[in-house]
């Protein structure tokens, strides 16, 4: 029964294998069925017998074997694993909080009061005059913008020409695909050397059939585009839509709009900006939020309030549903506390935290960072050491790595992104780790990581075919 463990953990090494519990004692428990009937007993169901105590201890090991925002610092670059306040569960958690989708507007008055003011909170927070809460991620509020950028062209009659959506080449992969997705030509635009958008570059690739631009600000560099006024002109000029990328917000919260910077449409992560869970495959939002002449496109149902009642309604021209009901109401519902509970200066003194980190921190390790000035994030090198095993060497020193080698045009990338919540002792440690690996044999960090309860593992096959449950591992 061993012998699955070994291909997902070298037992060797680590601290902790942690056998199944029909391992940790065949014996099974004798159920005295007598008094049941027939029907309801079987002999198929071969439970061990283990007290509570061995139970309990059993998943709590197990559950100390992972590691997440709650055990540690997390500065994965680009994803802003900040800490998620356990008030917001508390608020999830309420018993009024379970509402089901079908019920009856005037019956969950509350539920749809709670929708709009989310809407109004997030239009203010980006600049957009109307919000959308449907889609479930960030990814899928981008595939939505650019359904409703083209329901716009369509609208025009410019659907047939406006083939193209220009994504410059250190944006996030989703854009990609997103656009990809929406039936667009992608084309690639190359950065400069500062890491920011190349105008030239621009000015040649818009035109009659560019449909619209996307851009992540502040960049996957932590940089903030420079010429967003001009690139907006350059393209609002050939008649394409602006779209922004709104994944790295946690840096502008409270301090710039992409609404005031000429953009036409954006997604919000609320799992990155405004403490709700990263999805894992679970429940996520990522609402988009659209300037007044794309309102009418917006996917339907909107809420709006109309004397005091709130009534959902169908935008007029609106490119149908993306999810279910109204989006993911108790990860909408997160961010609605989240965002009442910090209220305007909080979420501005939430940015101020985040850019303050990152540059603390930067200022602490001694790896050259070659693009700055950088906001909530940096990319350091780590030069001639691969940047994979140098995380996996963090890993040793109790804290999680940053994200590694992307973007591409920083050598053996380390994207560095500390989050707001971390206090200076915990900034401090995450610079120690650096440190330590820094100075580390290279030897060490090819056999990284040893103190974990699971050594080093085979990344692809784990992200290209997971084996997720113990019958899956058994049958391998
Ligand atoms: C995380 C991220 C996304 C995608 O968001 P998901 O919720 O993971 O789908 C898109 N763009 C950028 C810049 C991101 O960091």
């Amino acid at each position: 029964m061993q012998h699955h463990t070994q291909t997902i953990w070298n037992d060797s090494d680590s601290a902790g294998y942690e056998p199944l519990l029909s391992e940790r004692n065949m014996d099974t428990v004798e159920v005295d069925g007598t008094d049941l009937p027939d029907h309801l007993t079987r002999d198929s169901l071969e439970l061990p017998e283990l007290s509570e105590p061995e139970l309990a201890r059993h998943y709590t090991r197990l559950s100390q074997m992972n590691y997440g925002i709650d055990s540690g610092p997390y500065p994965l670059g680009s994803c802003t694993m900040k800490y998620n306040p356990k008030f917001t569960e508390d608020v999830a958690s309420l018993p009024s909080a379970a509402v089901h989708p079908d019920r009856e507007e005037d019956s969950v008055q509350g539920t749809l009061q709670i929708y709009h003011e989310l809407q109004e909170y997030l239009g203010r927070i980006g600049g957009m005059d109307a919000v959308t809460l449907q889609p479930p991620a960030g990814a899928a509020g981008e595939f939505a913008g650019i359904l409703v950028a083209k329901a716009y062209h369509e609208a025009n009659d410019e659907g047939d020409h406006r083939s193209e959506v220009i994504v410059p080449t250190s944006a996030h992969g989703t854009n990609f695909a997103s656009a990809a997705m929406a039936g667009y030509d992608v084309v690639e635009l190359p950065e400069n050397e500062d890491g920011r958008v190349d105008l030239e570059a621009l000015s040649a690739a818009v035109g009659e059939s560019t449909a619209a631009l996307m851009l992540t600000n502040p960049n996957t560099l932590g940089l903030f585009e420079r010429n967003i006024e001009e690139i907006a002109t350059i393209v609002h000029d050939a008649g394409g839509l602006m779209y922004y990328d709104g994944a790295n917000l946690n840096a502008l919260l409270g301090r710039a709009r992409p609404g005031d910077m000429g953009f036409d449409i954006m997604h919000y992560n609320v799992h990155k900006t405004f403490a709700t869970p990263h999805g894992g495959g679970g429940p996520g939002a990522g609402p988009v939020g659209v300037c007044e002449r794309l309102a009418p496109f917006l996917p339907t149902p909107q809420v709006r309030e109309n004397d005091g009642e709130y009534e959902l309604f169908e935008p007029d021209e609106t490119i149908g549903k993306v999810h279910g009901a109204m989006g993911n109401w108790l990860v909408l519902l997160k961010a609605h506390a989240y965002i009442r509970r910090l209220g305007g200066d909080g979420l501005r003194d939430a940015s101020a935290k985040a850019v303050l980190n990152a540059n603390y921190l930067a200022s602490q390790i001694d790896l050259e960072i070659p693009f700055e000035p950088f906001h909530h994030e940096f990319v350091a090198s780590a030069g001639d050491r691969d940047a994979a095993d140098f995380a996996k060497r963090m890993l040793d020193y109790g804290v999680h790595p940053p994200t590694t080698k992307w973007p591409e045009n920083v050598t053996e990338a380390l994207m560095t992104e500390p989050t707001e919540a971390e206090s200076k002792a915990t900034l401090d440690q995450l610079a120690d780790a650096f440190a330590a690996a820094s100075t580390d044999d290279v030897s060490e960090l090819e056999n990284a990581p040893r103190q974990t309860s699971a050594g080093r593992i085979d990344q692809t096959s784990a992200a290209r075919n997971p084996r997720l449950s113990w019958q899956q591992l058994d049958d391998s």
